[in-house]
């Protein structure tokens, strides 16, 4: 180690706070990351954290597809590569969608395709609506741009399109119209529900018809488990503009649930003007996804339909005991959605319970939550929460609902 002269003068504290931009400043460490911390104790049985579940991730199909990868590929499996994505993954995607593969651009989790598209689609004060409740990631990933948030109501359907037209006219009588509509309508995180076909094609023609350009972020779309599959935003607004550099929907979407989270492996579909910026934003970010890890999805591209299969009988199977148990143990006043899908359910308690104050309480019971207050962008829901039944044994739904039910039952006796 070289030897560091001693300082002439004093050292004063730097003051790192005056050094943060404004942007910086806007940061919050999330919610529900500080909330996780607490409920992470061994005996709790947590149905907080929104993980997909690690018993169904195919790890020798992985394994065997980095080496078929390595084999296939040599030392170009661990170069840089194109900031596009790896060509076969962008033309499988494409494929599928049934557009070219210049329409599609890998991202490094669909995380990071919110915060390009946040940073290309929000000027500061630009008006961004978002469902009430939404994805609190959505949120965190927006907020630096700093976007003027408008929620848009819902009901058990979602987003509430009558409603949505009102708030659109509003805004354009008031010359405050909005940039941009970010829609989960598929299994939404935090509450589980789905678009109607009926407002699915509303929303579509009201943001086409208002100029808005509209967000479908739809990881959970392939794990439907009951019901009838819809066609997506972006297929209907391809539908309604006849030209894919027309279409006013960008779709998102991501392998995290359907093979593993921990590839980051995920693409967004847009029209080429945004396609492009996505390009330059990326450069900027991180030249491009990791190189090996596209390579392995792709390898893993014939396992996907049983995978699926597989990760959708059985958050079917722990959703319908989630369910079961809701009747089972919360009291008839805990109103609940159910799920055709995804890895989420939510319940609404009675007014004057407050889901925060009660997590400690459902702690000390050994089961743990997310409280539903942070996935509002203006506040609210003080009597919502979020569950995950994705990562719980059946034995654990048993037994951290009834526990959950005494919770709720105990503070309502006060
Ligand atoms: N959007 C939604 C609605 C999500 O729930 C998640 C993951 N929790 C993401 C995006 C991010 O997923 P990933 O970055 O793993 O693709």
């Amino acid at each position: 180690m070289t030897s560091v002269p001693p300082a002439s003068t004093p050292a004063r504290a730097f003051d790192f706070e005056s050094a943060l931009s404004a942007r910086a400043r806007t940061m919050r460490s999330s919610a529900i990351r500080e909330i996780l911390k607490i409920t992470q104790r061994p005996d709790v049985i947590s149905f907080a954290g929104g993980l997909p579940a690690p018993d169904l991730f195919p790890m020798e199909d992985v394994r065997r597809a980095a080496d078929a990868a390595l084999t296939r590929y040599g030392a170009a499996a661990l170069q840089y590569s194109t900031t596009e994505g790896h060509p076969p993954l962008r033309e499988w995607i494409a494929a599928q969608a049934g557009i070219p593969a210049s329409n599609v651009q890998i991202v490094t989790g669909s995380q990071q395709g919110l915060d390009l598209l946040g940073k290309l689609l929000i000027g500061e004060g630009d008006v961004v609506l978002v469902e009430a409740p939404t994805y609190l990631g959505a949120l965190q990933s927006f907020q630096p741009y700093l976007p003027q948030y408008v929620e848009m109501p819902t009901d058990a359907g979602g987003i509430d399109v009558d409603a949505l037209e009102g708030i659109l006219r509003a805004q354009r009588a008031a010359g405050r119209p909005a940039r941009l509509l970010y829609a989960i309508p598929n299994f939404q995180n935090p509450t589980g529900r789905t678009l109607s076909l009926e407002r699915r094609q509303r929303l579509v023609e009201l943001t086409a018809e208002y100029g808005v350009l509209l967000l479908e972020d739809d990881p959970y779309g392939e794990l439907r488990f009951s019901g009838e599959a819809l066609p997506s935003l972006y297929e209907l607004g391809l539908r309604l503009s006849g030209d894919v550099d027309r279409n006013h929907v960008i779709y998102s979407s991501s392998f995290s649930k359907t093979l593993v989270p921990g590839l980051r492996d995920a693409w967004v579909q847009a029209a080429a003007p945004i396609v492009a910026k996505l390009i330059q934003a990326k450069q900027g970010a991180d030249l491009h996804t990791p190189t090996l890890n596209q390579m392995i999805v792709t390898e893993l591209l014939p396992i996907l339909p049983a995978q699926i299969e597989r990760v959708r009988a059985a958050y079917g199977e722990r959703a319908g005991l989630m369910v079961a148990a809701i009747g089972e143990h919360l009291p008839p006043e805990a109103g609940f959605t159910e799920p055709q899908g995804g890895m989420f359910l939510w319940i609404t308690l009675p007014q004057r319970l407050d889901t925060e104050a009660l997590l400690p309480r459902a702690v000390e019971r050994r089961v743990a939550y997310v409280p539903g207050r942070p996935f509002f962008a203006l506040g609210g829901g003080h009597s919502t929460m979020r569950l995950s039944y994705s990562n719980a044994s059946p034995a654990q739904i048993a037994a951290g609902m009834a526990a959950l039910g005494e919770t709720v039952r105990g503070a309502l006796e006060e």
